[in-house]
């Protein structure tokens, strides 16, 4: 197993890879093969390996879903290097990156709710029988109605108390970084691999920091992958598009491009991807019924490798 071979944007100062869970549910398989495929790059490239909680949204995170997965990693053989990493203690972190995108005004308030997002794109579909534009997760794009609001209005709306979220003004953002690519070590959804081009458009002005929550994914993961000198992420292709995103937050921000490496997904036997309510699948459900860390490792396709 080898990630490394390609153009790099990161020189080759001690690897650093990491393990990113949300503590919003139980490990599955899907999560037994990418902590074991980290670990195990990070031990062969006498590298580093961190485990990082991504605990932003609060209200579905909890401590209890922390302890199963350090329980679930150690009965895997994962151990990590330096403490864990709680992104909810960083907040303020992310506010001054997204300070520095206030200040290059590249971001602006915009108080559609979701659920008038959809609205507005389904009745846009209905008048046009026109298909609106969806992200790669599935969500309608924003509009963008609000990017026009004046000064004046937006000081009006936010002094009266109407929620809002900070999107990226991402056609601004691009004319600054038009031609953004990254190293994938593995390989996309559509075979992509080597040099890929970064398309951040895909994912319109896309979300920053929320009322009930002061940051999205996006803006916390390159946040922390540049502050802990993250060289190699190695995650589910799931999130392969998401690098996009990250990829022009990261110029915006004068972070530095980590290695990709997007590995498989562990999938169900309906050939779905596994999803964190499915118990069946859980580490902690098959320890229950009895699996050892071998059957596991054997599951995941990873015998011999780990
Ligand atoms: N927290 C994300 C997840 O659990 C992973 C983030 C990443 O690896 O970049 O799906």
């Amino acid at each position: 197993m080898d990630i490394g071979a390609g153009a790099r944007e990161v020189d080759n100062a001690m690897p650093v890879f990491r393990f990113a869970p949300s503590p919003n549910g139980e490990l599955h398989l899907g999560h037994a093969y990418s902590a074991l495929l980290n670990h195990r790059l990070a031990r062969d490239n006498q590298g580093k390996f961190l485990l990082r909680l991504e605990d932003i949204d609060l209200a579905r995170c909890s401590l209890a879903y922390e302890e199963q997965i350090v329980e679930d990693l150690r009965f895997l053989g994962v151990d990590w290097d330096e403490g864990r990493r709680r992104q909810s203690e960083h907040f303020e972190r992310y506010a001054e990156a997204l300070d520095v995108l206030k200040h290059d005004s590249l971001v602006y308030p915009s108080f559609m709710t979701r659920g008038e997002v959809r609205r507005t794109a389904e009745r846009f579909e209905e008048e046009t029988a026109e298909p609106w534009p969806h992200d790669p997760d599935g969500v309608p794009l924003y509009p963008g109605l609000d990017r026009s609001l004046s000064e004046a209005e937006r000081d009006e709306r936010i002094a009266a108390g109407e929620r809002f979220a900070w999107r990226l003004d991402t056609s601004a953002a691009l004319a600054l970084h038009p031609d953004l690519t990254w190293y994938e070590g593995g390989e996309g959804p559509n075979g992509e691999t080597g040099t890929v081009p970064a398309d951040p458009s895909a994912w319109g002005d896309f979300i920053l920091a929320r009322h009930d929550i002061p940051t999205s994914y996006h803006l916390a993961v390159v946040v922390d992958d540049a502050l802990q000198g993250v060289t190699d992420v190695v995650r589910g292709r799931d999130l392969f598009f998401s690098t996009s995103a990250h990829r022009l937050l990261q110029a915006l921000l004068g972070l530095p491009a980590p290695r990709y490496h997007h590995h498989d997904l562990i999938l169900g036997d309906d050939g779905r991807k596994l999803s964190k309510s499915a118990r069946d699948t859980s580490i902690r459900s098959l320890r229950a019924a009895g699996m050892t860390r071998e059957d596991i490792v054997r599951l995941v396709g990873l015998e011999g490798l780990v």
